[in-house]
């Protein structure tokens, strides 16, 4: 199968790109370099730097190409940045979107997968969230990645699209070739190991007292190599399971804290932390129900304690201080 992954030199792209070639699929990307690291996609990899939403380039790629379906994960992705510039959010993950939607529609590509987020359920009515929880985004990031899910709705009614909506929790941990490096990082696994590298003086808790255990956020943290696995057995399985909107967690739920002390643990070095006021926009908790994924994907988390996550990304980070070099 060949498959066109928009995003592909960002954090998730690079591993989902990593883990398609593995797979032997045919891989093409397509990655504006605005967030993503040329050096995080292998040499021997078709690669367009272009705009997702150049129909022209887009075009032309799908027909050279001869693609068969998208993989769609490039977009904004961060929930501070949506509460101050939300423009940008609907602009590069909706209009955009809707500009792929268009270039696939006009060259018949009927499948795509969507990077979607677990922000559009809001803050949760019960825990663990699945499928059928109601979505009541309370950022932008979450908003915007909901109307791109409600689009490919009508695009399957009216054009007979094929989708499969994989709703991240929190993607994390590495693989030996590549892991997470913004160019403004703002996550909490990448700043709590730079701290303990030296490069941060401490990491900022944001909020200790929300209604949890320990008063800090809970997430599910999900190995970004878990999570590529899920790309390439939907796309096995989408045209025999039709549309679907499905949840990608790991199912166990880690506080702030939790995470900062694995870390401390596994790399025996201090980790000092200052507590800060709460970042707007972000649920207390947030933990998937994986249970229909793990069924309809026939996966299990082969990764599944935050131990293992903390420490492929750590071996990552301590073999690449400085990220990417490009
Ligand atoms: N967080 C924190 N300090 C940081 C970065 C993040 O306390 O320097 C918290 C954040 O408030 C959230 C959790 O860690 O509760 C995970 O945040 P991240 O940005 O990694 O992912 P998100 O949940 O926003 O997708």
């Amino acid at each position: 199968m060949n498959v066109l992954v928009t995003g592909g030199a960002g954090y998730v792209g690079s591993v989902v790109v990593e883990i398609l070639v593995r797979e032997q699929f045919n891989v093409v990307v397509v990655d504006s370099l605005v967030e993503g690291h040329r050096a995080a996609v292998s040499g021997d990899i078709p690669f367009i730097k272009a705009d997702i939403a150049d129909r022209d380039v887009m075009k032309k790629t799908f027909a050279e190409h001869n693609i068969d379906a998208v993989i769609h994960m490039a977009g904004e992705t961060l929930v501070s940045k949506s509460m101050t510039d939300p423009q940008d959010y609907f602009i590069n993950n909706v209009s955009k979107g809707i500009e792929l939607l268009e270039a696939m529609r006009e060259s018949g590509v009927k499948r795509i997968i969507f990077s979607s987020t677990a922000a559009l359920f809001g803050n949760p009515e019960f825990t663990p969230i699945t499928e059928d929880h109601p979505t009541n985004p309370i950022n932008a990031y979450g908003r915007s990645k909901l109307m791109f899910e409600q689009m490919l709705e009508w695009y399957h009614k009216a054009h007979s699209l094929n989708y499969v909506c994989l709703r991240y929790f929190n993607a994390a941990g590495a693989t030996a070739e590549h892991g997470e490096h913004h160019p403004v990082e703002t996550h909490l696994i990448p700043i709590v190991l730079q701290t303990a590298l030296g490069q941060r003086e401490h990491v900022d808790i944001f909020g200790t007292d929300y209604d949890t255990g320990d008063g800090t956020c809970i997430r599910d943290y999900i190995h970004v190599e878990d999570l590529a696995m899920a790309h390439v057995e939907a796309l096995r399985r989408m045209d025999d399971m039709g549309p679907r909107k499905l949840n990608l967690g790991n199912g166990e739920g880690y506080s702030v804290k939790e995470v900062i002390e694995a870390a401390r643990e596994i790399t025996g070095r201090p980790i000092p932390v200052r507590e800060a006021d709460r970042r707007p926009g972000d649920p207390a908790v947030l933990v998937a129900s994986s249970e229909r994924t793990h069924r309809l994907l026939g996966l299990k988390p082969g990764y599944p304690e935050i131990r293992q996550i903390v420490e492929a990304a750590w071996k990552w980070h301590s073999r690449n201080p400085e990220g990417y070099k490009d």
